[in-house]
């Protein structure tokens, strides 16, 4: 497993492999890995010769009040892992080296930061758009596999990829979720064990409103009372739960097709997110 810290490094092994015939999945991450990331890895070793897992905790996609200082870094744990499964290469740049200084550049969307948790998190998006804009130019994959768990961070970079004409194809991967239905994420060790009992509210609301859908119902307002008034029961405080358009994630006043229902919550300082199709 080659281990590569700037973009020319990693650019030259893609290049050779590509030069060979051999195709290229890129699955960027922000390290802290669990079994939610190491299923991207799987996905990515089906479709691709070779794969590529980007380790990067980003600073441009924190606001100032987020957490980037004492998000997880677990980089000797992250490579025993990737070890067991098949990663060809790991590009890890550090801060400087992905923004040198005097770096100004940006990579904006005009309308889905506008929604759901870009309400919340105005920077977060275009932060988002610009790293892995980064990425895909250092690693030059065919492929790059994305958690559905972040599903309008999958909306903006495919919509970004077809913006821009890269040339590369985006799979998305499906959420891992713990046996109790708690969504995998990095931030989940933040909670409390009193907190850790409480979260799984969220992915069971989302069931639930699924299955009314599915069983007939169509008024979101009535839908999204009631998913509230039970992730608050929990202790939970909601940024958002919407029922939205899962093309442009604009909320839907009547669920009349297919419809995606997302949902933001904070336990205590921790923020968790998840959403499911309806
Ligand atoms: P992160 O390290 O949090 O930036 O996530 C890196 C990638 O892993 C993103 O594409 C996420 O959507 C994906 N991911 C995170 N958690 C999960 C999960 N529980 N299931 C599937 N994919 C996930």
């Amino acid at each position: 497993m080659i281990v590569a810290s700037t973009a020319d490094e990693i650019r030259k092994q893609v290049r050779e492999w590509r030069v060979s015939g051999l195709t290229v999945a890129l699955v960027p991450t922000m390290g802290a890995l669990h079994e939610g990331h190491l299923s991207l890895v799987r996905t990515a070793s089906k479709v691709a010769d070779k794969v590529v897992v980007s380790i990067f905790v980003n600073p441009t996609q924190f606001g100032p009040n987020e957490d980037f200082d004492r998000y997880p870094r677990t980089f000797d744990a992250d490579l025993q892992q990737l070890s067991n499964l098949q990663c060809d290469a790991i590009y890890a740049p550090t801060a400087s080296q992905m923004y040198k200084p005097g770096f100004q550049t940006s990579v904006e969307l005009a309308h889905l930061p506008q929604h759901l948790c870009g309400l919340g998190r105005p920077v977060h998006f275009g932060g988002v758009a610009l790293v892995v804009s980064k990425l895909f130019i250092a690693c030059e994959p065919d492929f790059a596999v994305f958690g559905e768990k972040d599903f309008q961070q999958v909306r903006v970079i495919e919509q970004m990829v077809s913006d821009l004409d890269f040339a590369v194809k985006i799979v998305r991967s499906p959420t891992v979720r713990e046996p109790d239905g708690l969504a995998l994420s990095s931030r989940n060790r933040y909670l409390s064990q009193e907190q850790r009992a409480a979260a799984p509210v969220l992915y069971e609301t989302l069931v639930s409103m699924a299955k009314s859908i599915e069983a007939g119902a169509s008024d979101p307002k009535a839908l999204i009372e009631h998913g509230i008034k039970l992730i608050s029961a929990k202790g939970m405080e909601v940024e958002y739960l919407s029922i939205v358009d899962p093309i442009d994630l604009e909320d839907v006043e009547l669920v009349t097709g297919p419809v995606r229902i997302l949902v933001a919550a904070r336990l205590g300082a921790t923020r968790l997110i998840d959403n499911i199709a309806a």
